[in-house]
């Protein structure tokens, strides 16, 4: 047992009896405190003092319990690419217990790498440093860009060599802080098994937990089937916004809560492309960048099903007919968050019928031209300053981009507001520094020999993504030709 406090209030582990497994993490040679998340930690109020060293490692590696922690394995199933897996669950990770952060809102604890458990399969229950630091990066430069997502806590080694495909790696498990680990799987787990009870007191768990105003609803799983499409709409439109491929949107990735979770294969565009695709298992495209609002839909009518039981017990068919209204309705809440997004980052503050064209029109000339998705967007703002110079250097032939720029500045003179606090608002939305894939490899591979400063110098330029600093003008930059097409690897 350790000394460090944490104030646990464990509703999963008492309210859900049978959706886990109590369990614990693995004992481990050496562990040690790779990177700290202090602020997050007081947000949390942890004692980030007494967290930021050895004990901290020892508890964030899964290998000592935190007095009033009930860790436990989660169940869970999932489609994965499309094929049903009845049985997956916390194979590796282990939520350690749940904290009342300063502002009264329930997050998990959660470890990804603390060992096997009953859920394991044939996996070794462990993680490596590479993936560990990456969803670091990752998870915190979402945060900063104001995508909701799960958040790093720690990253720490274990003292273990892990063997993977391309040799010995070093062990290494990331805590990491979500508003909630429930899944689309979670619930099909139970729909799998035919365990109507189970999964009426998981969607009412689900419901007091992040969508507590429906409480009370007679419709209320209707309603929350409605209330997760339309906060996973909103995250999609913000991935899109900024450039972010998920990767694997199993139904087992996708949160009821609404956050991204789960960051693999993951990676961040530099040319505007729909059809990007990182990952060496997404051979098909299935999970590529344009292809995520379809996915998300897909994903929810997973959810749907799980729920027809509840939404009417007596009329199947009615049932199917009011689940399918709802997932019906993605594609209109998903474009009315994408277009909002897109005025914000062209600085339209007004809505006019045109908008729609508009923003697409710009992005059909840079998917033409291959332009760089974020820098063009961010040089927007110095256009709407009047300095139009550095946005069409972006493209190899501006041409196209400048007939744009004249239908936008035709847009922009009925917009209220000055130039100059409207190029503010946009540089508000629109980021200079995002996780570019090579400046991510870069960090990691200098972390796996041991030099962890690239790693915390690109997760501190990240943590403020919008206010561009003199002396980080290389973080703003796209890879380099040499860099090459870009391929992500699970790494389990
Ligand atoms: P992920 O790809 O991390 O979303 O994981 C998909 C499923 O595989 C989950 O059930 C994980 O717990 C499980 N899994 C992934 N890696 C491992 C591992 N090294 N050992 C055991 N289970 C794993
Ligand atoms: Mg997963």
């Amino acid at each position: 047992m350790s000394t460090a406090a944490f104030d646990f209030d464990n509703s999963y582990a008492r309210e859900l009896e049978g959706f886990y497994v109590p369990w614990k993490g693995a004992e481990v040679p050496a562990p040690r405190m790779i990177r700290f998340n202090r602020a997050l930690a007081d947000d949390l109020g942890l004692e980030a003092s007494a967290l930021d060293g050895d004990e901290g490692a020892a508890i964030f590696a899964g290998h000592t319990a935190p007095a009033g922690a009930a860790p436990l394995a989660m169940a869970y199933a999932g489609h994965q690419f499309g094929g049903f897996s009845p049985q997956l669950g916390d194979g590796r990770a282990l939520l350690l217990g749940e904290v009342i952060d300063k502002r009264g809102k329930r997050c998990d604890i959660h470890l990804k790498g603390s060992g096997r458990t009953p859920f394991s399969r044939g996996g070794d229950g462990k993680a490596v440093l590479g993936p560990v630091l990456r969803e670091y990066i990752i998870g915190e430069a979402m945060h900063a860009l104001v995508v909701p997502t799960t958040r790093a806590l720690a990253a720490v080694t274990t003292g273990e060599n892990i063997l993977r495909q391309d040799g010995p790696q070093p062990g290494a498990v990331l805590a990491r802080v979500a508003s909630s680990h429930l899944r689309v799987g979670t619930f099909q787990y139970f729909a799998a098994r035919g365990e109507t009870e189970r999964l009426r007191q998981l969607a009412d768990y689900a419901i007091a937990r992040h969508y507590p105003e429906l409480a009370s609803e007679p419709d209320r799983y209707l309603r929350l089937l409605a209330a997760v499409r339309d906060r996973q709409a909103a995250l999609i439109a913000k991935w899109m916004h900024v450039g972010f491929v998920h990767g694997v949107m199993n139904t087992d990735n996708m949160t009821i809560s609404g956050e991204t979770i789960d960051y693999g294969p993951c990676a961040f565009i530099d040319a505007y492309d729909l059809a990007a695709v990182f990952s060496s298992i997404d051979q098909h495209g299935r999970y590529a960048y344009g292809n995520q609002p379809k996915i998300a839909q897909w994903n929810l009518a997973r959810l749907a099903e799980t729920l027809l039981d509840l939404i009417n017990p007596d009329d199947s068919e009615d049932a199917v007919r009011q689940a399918s209204d709802a997932i019906n309705g993605f594609p209109l809440v998903y474009e009315q968050e994408w277009m909002s997004g897109m005025r914000a980052k062209l600085g339209l503050a007004v809505e006019e019928p045109g908008d729609m064209e508009l923003a697409t029109g710009l992005l059909s000339v840079m998917e033409a031209q291959a332009a760089d998705f974020t820098r063009v967007f961010r040089s927007l703002g110095q256009v709407a300053a009047g300095d139009a110079e550095v946005a069409g250097a972006l493209f190899q032939d501006p041409s196209g981009f400048d007939r744009w720029l004249t239908l936008w500045q035709a847009r922009l003179a009925r917009e209220p507001g000055s130039p100059d606090e409207r190029a503010r608002a946009m540089n508000l939305v629109n980021p200079v520094y995002i996780p570019r894939n090579h400046r991510v490899e870069a960090a990691l591979a200098a972390a796996g020999k041991g030099d962890l400063e690239p790693f915390e110098r690109l997760v501190d330029v990240l943590a403020d993504p919008f206010t561009e600093r003199p002396g980080l003008e290389v973080y703003a930059l796209g890879a380099p030709s040499d860099f090459g097409a870009y391929t992500t690897y699970c790494g389990t």
